[in-house]
């Protein structure tokens, strides 16, 4: 087999190589080689310890000194080099209490998570595949190096990453490796909420966001996202859908485009609808509510998944409006994109469509044909450059002060009743209407 490697990775080994040592690009690269994908970024594994590897190379980073890695810098890009090691007993179910270095690549390889991830190659000893990664790569596979239940016992982290390698590459987890991931899944309780929010994440932004389902199956979002699993367990008797809340979720993030933002929001969008669940005398389901309540639980999982606050906000706003239904009016889209704000929309428009495909067939092609029409007032209202926000209003805070108003919080009340205006008729942001406005209607 033979693997094409980038110029400054082919130098790096080659530097290794002159100094007796032995050296190898290793993990995530081979594996996306040897798919065809082109790789995130290029790992090595060496013999040599830390110290000389910074004594060879100019330009050194101690990125993680301690586990043995430098980076060494080439052509202002950064590649991680670790000493081959073997890690020691682990603690709290994800830190290894001592590492080892070793002089053979066999046990470097033994520590990785998957046979996929554990494969090193050089052009001298062409491809080290000590378990199988390249056969495991050819069906598809996530597979633990060595006993899978010892594996999640050091670090349950991996018992994640397994999920998510499955959604990124679309491969099934092994039976023994997913006995084990279930049988331990209390330990992802020991894993920092960062972690987790990173590998969840990876997964939702991944081709294969369907794969959720698999952390409801192997019973993991029972102990890290359990809103999961209620979301996965409640039925909805209405004619609009024709599946659980989860089963619904997961078609709708299979319709939405692959970006953080609309994922999460699409994940969460009917987060609350097990808790605003009512019956009707028909036996109908309701869920009066339900996207307002969506957007303060919303909040309350990402915040616990310590997820950043733009992104918190971002999602939370389309969660509370994603059933907004406006009438089809340029006036009442407008006040929509002004509710939601304007970098707020287009998202909406996402995730609302993506609601719709993955709902009944009752009464699509209505739906559809109302968010086209919001599409087409919206695309008219920004190219008119109508106004939307304070900031494209004709009038500041200095105009009225200029005017003779008091500096105070009623120029900011004031600034507010005419942005409303303006919002229902735009064609009122003049300067020269809103200031008589004010004069003859607000106190000045
Ligand atoms: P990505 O494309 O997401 O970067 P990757 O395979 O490069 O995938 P990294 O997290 O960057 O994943 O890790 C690099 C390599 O280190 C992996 O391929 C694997 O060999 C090893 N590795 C990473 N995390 C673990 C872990 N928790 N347990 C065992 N080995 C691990
Ligand atoms: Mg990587």
């Amino acid at each position: 087999m033979k693997i094409e490697l980038p110029k400054a990775v082919r130098m790096i080994l080659d530097e290794l190589h002159r100094r007796g040592h032995e050296a190898y690009a290793v993990g995530g690269c081979i594996r996306d080689s040897i798919l065809g994908k082109a790789p995130k970024d290029w790992d090595i594994t060496t013999s040599a310890k830390p110290g000389q590897v910074k004594e060879i190379f100019g330009k050194t980073i101690d990125t993680g000194i301690q586990h043995g890695t430098v980076t060494v810098l080439a052509d202002h890009i950064g590649y991680e080099v670790t000493t081959y090691r073997i890690d020691g007993e682990y603690e709290d179910a994800r830190h290894p209490k001592k590492v080892v270095y070793t002089t053979d690549v066999r046990e470097d390889l033994r520590r990785r998570d998957f046979t996929i991830n554990a494969m090193a190659y050089n052009e001298q000893a062409g491809l080290v595949d000590e378990f199988d990664g390249a056969l495991d790569l050819k069906k598809g596979i996530i597979r633990c190096v060595g006993n899978a239940a010892e594996r999640f016992t050091e670090d349950a982290l991996r018992i994640l990453r397994a999920v998510r390698f499955a959604s990124q590459l679309d491969f099934e987890i092994e039976e023994e490796t997913a006995r084990a991931a279930s049988l331990l899944a209390d330990n992802l309780a020991k894993i920092s909420a960062e972690r987790i929010q990173m590998e969840l994440t990876k997964l939702l932004v991944s081709p294969h966001p369907e794969k959720m389902r698999l952390l409801y199956e192997l019973g993991l979002s029972a102990v890290m996202l359990p809103e999961w699993n209620v979301m996965m367990e409640t039925e909805q008797n209405n004619p609009h859908h024709c599946d659980t809340v989860g089963g619904h979720t997961i078609r709708a993030l299979m319709e939405v485009p692959a970006d953080k933002v609309l994922r999460y929001a699409v994940l969460l969008h009917d987060v609350a609808k097990p808790m605003c669940r009512s019956e009707d005398e028909e036996g109908i389901s309701h869920f009066h509510g339900h996207p307002e309540e969506g957007a303060k639980l919303a909040k309350k999982i990402l915040r616990r998944l310590k997820m950043d606050n733009a992104t918190t906000d971002a999602v939370c706003r389309l969660v509370k409006y994603h059933d907004c239904n406006p009438a089809p009016t340029r006036k009442s889209v407008r006040r929509m994109i002004y509710r939601i704000g304007s970098e707020s929309y287009p998202g909406l428009f996402e995730v609302k469509r993506a609601d719709i495909l993955a709902q009944s067939e009752y009464k699509r092609t209505e739906k559809l044909e109302a968010l086209a029409c919001y599409r087409r007032f919206y695309d008219e209202i920004m190219k008119r450059k109508e106004c939307l926000s304070l900031g494209e209003l004709a009038v500041s805070g200095s105009d009225l002060i200029a005017a003779g108003m008091q500096p105070g919080p009623v120029i900011g009340r004031t600034l507010q009743a005419l942005l409303e205006i303006v919002i229902e008729e735009p064609e009122k942001n003049t300067k020269e209407y809103l200031m008589r406005y004010t004069l003859e209607n607000l106190f000045i």
